[in-house]
């Protein structure tokens, strides 16, 4: 390994100072797990466009895109402009009131999302999923879950389930364990939370059907890690079998959602899902989720004359028990709407080009590893994709994921690195309004010289 990370860390000396100062206050010197690589992590301080500068002034084409959040790359004139003018005229905070944004930004997801009939803003794509979970037990008075092998709905003691399960632990494909992933994670989600086969039809609904009383709701992402596809087959048969099982079906468009298409996977598939989550993208780089769906389930949360359970006044704890508890200090927030605005309003002039520049650099990158008889992948839809060195047809699932050759893509990773192209390694990459042709030539010219150095 440590041949892979010289030329690394000849030119990353203060990020790695700086990560040593940092394990001295956060554990493993970051603020989420997901920012630790080893051998220690690239310290950025600045964004502009598509461009990361980090510590030591190493200049990289940005592909991390803050994991898919920013969709029109760092610093975009608009953005800065929305928020002067929404902290200057409206001011710095929030004003814990509705206010006319919510509104404004409501009716244009309603519009792009087809199965969207109201909506909640929450903080974060976690909380959103927590609350579309919440929902769907509250509507179908069932409380047991159903998620996919391999998917990822947030960091909550429900949702750590075989996210990223060590396959000879994990029993057979079709009938997935549910396995915990992290410490501390009460043992009681292991029975409440149940793990399907993604891209499965068969095997998937066996198991629904088995459980068909229990189970409130099937969440997945749409597009696995955001670029492992659905079927259209699996896709309309698991809207099929939940519908005739009385189970909601939730699409967890966190990642999908404004990537795939500006209405998200269910536009892309034309399917409508009960419940949809929605986060990154829609923020503009700032922390938002969103929850929408179908009036009925949605109105389980409005809230009636009787019902604030802090009003003692009213003394009414048991009317509040008739509506679904649903809060947070910041959601709403009007500086991140307007952020959120603005990124939409850019997008809608120029996501087929985003889409455009995506398929180029992916056919790109696709003719190099093929002249060098290097086996590989660019799997995905829409704005991201991620790079799997396989020599496998298909990718459809987390199980058939693992069979790739990650040892050697960790080897790329650290050669684009010292090539100026940042992802963080092994993980997807995503495209931005502002990545060009100048940046995909230059992207395919790293690639190249990286591949030249490790053939
Ligand atoms: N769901 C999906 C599909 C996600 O990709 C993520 C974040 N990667 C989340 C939920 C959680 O969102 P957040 O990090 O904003 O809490």
């Amino acid at each position: 390994s440590d041949e892979i990370t010289d030329g690394f860390k000849e030119k990353t000396n203060i990020s790695y100072e700086l990560s040593k100062e940092a394990e001295k206050y956060m554990p493993g010197g970051v603020t989420a797990n997901i920012k630790y690589f080893d051998p220690y992590p690239i310290f950025m301080k600045k964004g502009d466009g598509a461009y990361l500068y980090d510590a030591d002034d190493n200049k990289y084409i940005d592909y991390l895109l803050s994991y898919g959040s920013l969709m029109l790359g760092h610093g975009h004139p608009e953005i800065i402009n929305a928020l002067e003018t929404q902290m200057k005229e409206h001011g710095t905070v929030l004003f814990g009131t509705p206010h006319q944004l919510e509104i404004e930004m409501a009716k244009k997801l309603v519009n792009l999302y087809p199965s969207m009939d109201k909506i909640r803003y929450t903080n974060s794509g976690t909380e959103a999923t927590l609350l579309a979970i919440r929902l769907s037990y509250a509507y179908t008075g069932k409380h047991k879950l159903a998620k996919f092998e391999g998917h990822y709905h947030g960091g909550y003691d429900q949702m750590l389930i075989s996210v990223n399960p060590p396959v000879h632990e994990a029993g057979p494909e079709s009938t997935p364990l549910s396995l915990i992933e992290s410490k501390g994670v009460d043992p009681y989600h292991q029975e409440h939370t149940i793990t399907l086969p993604f891209n499965n039809l068969e095997a998937t609904a066996e198991i629904l059907t088995k459980h068909q009383h229990e189970l409130a709701a099937v969440i997945l992402e749409p597009v696995q890690s955001g670029y492992i596809p659905t079927s259209e087959q699996f896709m309309t048969g698991l809207r099929e079998i939940t519908q005739q099982l009385g189970i909601l079906l939730i699409f967890d468009e966190v990642k999908t959602g404004f990537r795939i298409g500006l209405g998200g996977a269910q536009s892309f598939y034309s399917v409508n899902p009960d419940l949809t989550t929605l986060g990154k993208v829609v923020g503009g780089g700032f922390p938002i989720g969103i929850v929408g769906g179908k009036e009925d389930i949605m109105m389980i949360s409005a809230p009636s004359a009787f019902s604030d359970v802090f009003d003692n006044s009213h003394s009414s704890q048991s009317a509040a028990k008739e509506v679904l508890f649903h809060s947070g200090t910041y959601n709403g927030h009007p500086t991140i709407l307007a952020a959120g605005m603005t990124t939409i309003a850019v997008l809608e002039q120029e996501m087929h080009h985003v889409m455009g520049k995506t398929a180029a650099l992916k056919k790109g990158i696709h003719e190099l590893f093929s002249r060098k008889g290097i086996p590989l992948q660019t799997v995905g839809i829409g704005s991201i994709f991620n790079i799997v060195i396989t020599d496998q047809e298909r990718i459809s699932n987390y199980r058939e994921l693992q069979t790739a050759d990650f040892a050697w893509r960790k080897k790329l990773d650290f050669a684009l690195l010292n090539e100026g192209i940042y992802t963080k390694p092994l993980n997807r990459c995503s495209m931005s309004t502002v990545h060009g042709d100048k940046e995909i030539a230059l992207t395919l010219e790293a690639f190249e010289a990286a591949l030249n150095k490790l053939t």
